[in-house]
């Protein structure tokens, strides 16, 4: 198979691309992503939050290259076999990168371990989340934006997840970058429109030494089954992923510009679509 752009052997199929012009096309992507939906300002101090895994890993590596100054957040849940292992190769990636690594910690932050919190309480992921939230903006503080590496196929199954659980607030987060509010570090995605395969691939091009295991507890979350659904389903409808997004952020812009656009008469003071509401245009109308 040979490359669309030139004659050399394509390395990815959809589209057909050598590793020179996948390499040019993703990062591309990740840029127009940044520029289109306004993720970052020149002065912006950027957090990445990092797992060591591929997607957050080529978050840091990109902010680091489009950006310049970035610092990698890490925490460490105590997940037994897994993340001690993805922490070492996020360790080196910082190293060898010149990054500076800041790691915290579920067991001195809330005095348990994720594991042994589940001896007591199911629904791992959720557990998980909560504190891994809370972690994260609390850490960030003092910096203008969190990164992280929530790529196209993560996104859309949040979108999925959040509609059957009927987590309306949850529903406004799967967007490239969260809207201002007091308390939160506003959060952004630069992965938002990478598909989980053109991530990996760009990881493996790239040579980053990331490991590509899961964490123990993904085979018993909601997320699995939502994911292999919407993998089934994209196999019958390509573009199936991306379609969602598209049509979630049409919603969502669509619902602040009709929350926009609320306001008060100015006669009656009740609220009203306009200036004047219908009500007072009839009662004027008929005077
Ligand atoms: Fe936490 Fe679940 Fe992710 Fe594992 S799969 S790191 S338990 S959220």
């Amino acid at each position: 198979m040979i490359c669309s752009k030139c004659s050399e052997k394509a390395v990815f199929l959809e589209p057909k691309l050598c590793k020179k012009h996948f390499i040019d096309y993703f990062e591309k992507k990740v840029l127009d992503t940044i520029k289109k939906f306004k993720l970052l300002n020149k002065k912006d101090r950027v957090v990445v939050a990092c797992s060591g895994g591929k997607d957050s890993t080529t978050v840091l590596y990109l902010l680091k290259k489009f950006h310049g100054n970035v610092v990698a957040l890490a925490i460490d849940e105590g997940i037994k076999g897994y993340r001690d292992k993805t922490l070492v190769d996020l360790k080196k990636f910082c190293k060898d990168n010149d990054i500076k690594l800041q790691i915290y910690f579920f067991e001195k932050e809330f005095g348990k371990t994720l594991d042994i919190m589940l001896k007591k309480k199911n629904y791992p992921c959720s557990v998980c989340g909560t504190f891994r939230r809370y972690l994260l903006n609390k850490c960030a503080k003092g910096f203008h934006k969190i990164a992280t590496g929530h790529n196209m196929d993560d996104e859309a199954q949040a979108v999925l997840m959040n509609l059957l659980k009927s987590n309306t607030d949850l529903l406004l987060h799967s967007v490239p970058i969260t809207s201002k509010r007091k308390g939160f570090v506003q959060r952004m995605k630069p992965l938002y429109f990478c598909s989980e395969k053109e991530v990996a691939a760009y990881a493996l091009l790239k040579g980053f030494d990331v490991g590509f295991t899961e964490c123990p507890y993904m085979e018993e979350s909601f997320r699995n089954v939502v994911r292999n659904s919407l993998n089934n389903y994209e196999k019958e409808k390509k573009g199936s992923k991306r379609n969602i997004l598209e049509k979630h952020l049409k919603l969502i812009n669509d619902i602040k510009i009709s929350r926009k656009s609320f306001q008060y008469c100015s006669i009656c003071g009740e609220p009203s679509q306009s200036d004047v509401c219908k009500a007072c245009e009839l009662i004027k109308s008929f005077k």
